[in-house]
């Protein structure tokens, strides 16, 4: 049996569409929880804080 697979709609990385990729078609959850939006908030909360408060915590996750 063939294993097929599919990219990834974030990041393009290959996922084999088997039933332990429970985030199929996303390679991961992160890349799942980008997909659903998450991401508009996320990666623009992240850019704030590198130039605008590089005095603060920075925000590594
Ligand atoms: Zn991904």
């Amino acid at each position: 049996m063939q294993s097929l697979k599919v990219k990834c709609p974030t990041c393009n990385a290959p996922v084999p569409w088997v039933a332990e990729e429970k985030y199929r078609p996303f390679c991961s959850s992160r890349c799942q929880r980008i997909d659903f939006g998450d991401w508009a908030t996320e990666s623009f909360t992240i850019s704030d804080d590198i130039h605008a408060n590089s005095d603060d915590e920075p925000s590594i996750y």
